[in-house]
């Protein structure tokens, strides 16, 4: 592991002042991410700001928007009473990642920033464009049993590996962000990127900007709402692929619908064109399949993860049927 400096400050202000003052230093809260990659030699900041003591914790209803801070840990949320009656679909997300003791630790903005668990990206023997750039893919024609088959490019194939996200897609949440120029708001969903060609890029955070908080408004899908993880062991894995899945049916009719996709793409995927086929129709077996059938449109898969592609349709399907059946 590599020699850092460790400062720690209270205030947001201070910590964007700090990170201003010198680009290859890195905001460290729960570190659940961060330390492994330092340890591994992929991420070696010089200087380590540990942000745990800014106090952005809060988790509260003003108005029509839950706000949930940026440093409230992952289990603070999923645990909270206002989270699990109007947004449960978060807290099934929070609760289906890594473990309880790393959901203790673990920040809602941590969450967002964690890193692919790509093998070949950990691995610093291999070629890997995300931590090399031009180095090349070792995924692509290699071990890609966990990769993507929506949106990938020459360049990288890997997964974002939250859970969290995926409900955040799915529930059209607002990301605040903080920087040197004050405030400023990005869609949850325009927050991840593509890989396209700089798959060193995650996200479209600054490296001098901090996340402050996530603005979620409320919805008519609690009621009728599932996250439904596909993956190799029941606790402490990463999704092979995973759906947030939730409607509202009013007179047998699906009314709202929000579809989201994890373990299938550089980024959570929103499924769209399937929520619009969806709006308006009998909350029926056929048209859950239909829709899973449009959300396959375009799917690639690459050898190891062809599973992937009979998997993902037949989990849309059961994570909405398993939506409409909550009473
Ligand atoms: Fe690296 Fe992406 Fe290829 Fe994995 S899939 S080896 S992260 S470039």
């Amino acid at each position: 592991m590599i020699n850092f400096q460790y400062l720690r400050t209270t205030s947001a202000k201070s910590a964007l002042s700090m990170i201003a003052k010198d680009q290859n230093s890195k905001f460290i809260a729960g570190g659940t991410n961060l330390i492994d990659l330092m340890k591994r030699g992929i991420s070696t900041p010089g200087k380590l700001i540990d942000i745990n003591h800014v106090p952005l914790k809060q988790i509260e209803l003003h108005k029509e928007l839950v706000i949930i801070g940026a440093l409230a840990s992952n289990t603070a949320v999923a645990e909270h009473a206002l989270i699990k009656e109007k947004l449960p679909l978060l807290a099934m997300a929070l609760n289906a990642g890594a473990s309880a003791q790393l959901r203790n630790v673990a920040t809602v903005g941590g969450n967002m920033m964690q890193r692919t668990r790509c093998g070949y990206f950990y691995d610093t023997e291999m070629p890997c464009n995300k931590r090399q750039p031009g180095s090349g893919c070792g995924a692509v024609g290699g071990f890609n049993r966990m990769h993507a088959i929506f949106g990938t490019s020459d360049k990288c194939i890997a997964v974002h590996p939250s859970d969290m996200c995926v409900a955040l897609t799915a529930l059209d949440a607002t990301v605040v962000i903080a920087g040197s120029k004050g405030e400023h708001k990005m869609l949850f969903k325009d927050f991840h990127r593509l890989a396209g060609d700089t798959p060193q890029l995650d996200n479209n955070l600054k490296s001098d900007e901090m996340i402050v908080r996530l603005e979620i408004p409320l919805n008519n899908v609690a009621a009728h709402s599932h996250y439904l993880k596909v993956r190799d062991r029941a606790s402490y894995a990463f999704a092979l692929v995973s759906v947030a899945a939730g409607i509202e049916i009013t007179d047998q009719k699906i009314t709202d619908v929000r579809l989201a996709m994890g373990g299938v793409a550089h980024k959570p995927w929103r499924l769209t064109s399937s929520e619009k086929f969806l709006m308006g129709k009998e909350a029926s077996t056929e048209n859950f399949e239909q829709a899973a059938k449009i959300a396959m449109t375009g799917a690639k898969s690459f050898g190891e993860n062809d599973f992937k592609l009979l998997m993902a349709p037949n989990t849309i399907i059961e994570a909405l049927t398993l939506a409409k059946s909550k009473v």
